[in-house]
């Protein structure tokens, strides 16, 4: 059982601190304000990611995939100049930003598709995804575009043993996520409910974790959902109630306003700024090990 990063497998044991849910390079104009929206200064992104090395960061899942402005030849060279494990991601996001090839692929083409990005390489390179990620659904219902990728999605789980990361919004139709997924036979113990968290009302996050699933407390620094103190108590309760082995913690930097050169808070500040208050809400140390070391590197390995 090994990580595929963009530098090739590696050990889990070697990953360390990981953040599952980032942006290294991101393109998000059809859902973001335009220049906010675009991350692509690829020597901007080493020095952001420095601090995250420095800070004691390990790895980054970057959850870029095909539409939203991949580039995993710069992904590599990313991962060489800080030192950071990079971890690529293959899939497609949400609606505005499917390729064609969502919509004309049979569901078992577009499962080629992923297969060859986690077994061969991406955009004609020997540089492979190691997780199936970000897949997206919207607001009211699953359309048939969506239900598309997510069957896709989970045939290509099942053919590589890789894990899937999924992008919710306001934390809605979670549960049917699952629900195509199982459906499809993926093992709940293999999957990510991303952007979760947010809400006072924790019950859809109780509903998933029962289910085995990974619950993915990714926007942490994003103040306008939710204070990071209230965050803190929320994954405080997870771990008392006996699911500290399926958290886990990022920040979710799809923004320039994010990156410390611009004024935000970078890529540290999971480390720096949010386990001080794991710790004062009473978390062990030795549960964020398991959150934040132990329990991405368990998500990430499988026999590539
Ligand atoms: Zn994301």
């Amino acid at each position: 059982m090994r990580v595929m990063t963009v530098n090739g497998p590696v050990e889990p044991s070697a990953l360390g601190v990981t953040h599952c849910h980032e942006h290294v390079l991101v393109d998000l104009r059809h859902s973001l304000s335009k220049f906010d929206a675009i991350l692509d200064d690829e020597e901007l992104a080493v020095d952001e990611l420095h601090a995250l090395r420095s800070a004691g960061g390990g790895a980054v899942v970057d959850m870029t995939n095909a539409g939203m402005g991949r580039d995993v030849q710069a992904l590599r060279r990313i991962a060489l100049e800080t030192g950071l494990h990079i971890i690529a991601s293959t899939g497609y996001y949400t609606e505005p930003y499917y390729t064609q090839e969502v919509y004309r692929l049979p569901i078992n083409r577009l499962a080629d598709v992923m297969v060859q990005e986690l077994e061969a390489g991406i955009d004609d390179t020997d540089i492979r995804a190691g997780i199936i990620a970000e897949i997206g659904t919207g607001r009211d219902f699953i359309t048939p575009a969506e239900e598309r990728v997510f069957r896709a999605a989970a045939r290509a789980q099942r053919r590589t043993g890789a894990a899937i990361y999924t992008h919710t919004y306001l934390e809605q139709l979670v549960l049917e996520q699952l629900e195509i997924l199982r459906d499809e036979g993926v093992d709940p113990g293999r999957v990510v409910v991303g952007h979760l968290g947010d809400f006072r009302n924790l019950d859809r996050v109780y509903a998933i974790a029962e289910q085995g699933a990974y619950l993915g407390i990714d926007h942490i620094g994003m103040r306008v959902q939710q204070t990071d103190r209230q965050r803190a108590k929320s994954v405080a309760r997870l771990v008392r109630d006996g699911f500290a082995s399926q958290l886990l913690l990022s920040l979710d930097i799809c923004q320039k306003s994010r990156l410390q050169w611009y004024g935000g808070a970078g890529y540290d500040y999971l480390l720096a700024g949010f386990v001080p208050l794991l710790l004062e809400e009473g978390v062990e140390p030795a549960v964020i090990q398991t959150m934040l070391v132990e329990n991405p590197a368990r998500l990430l390995a499988y026999d590539c």
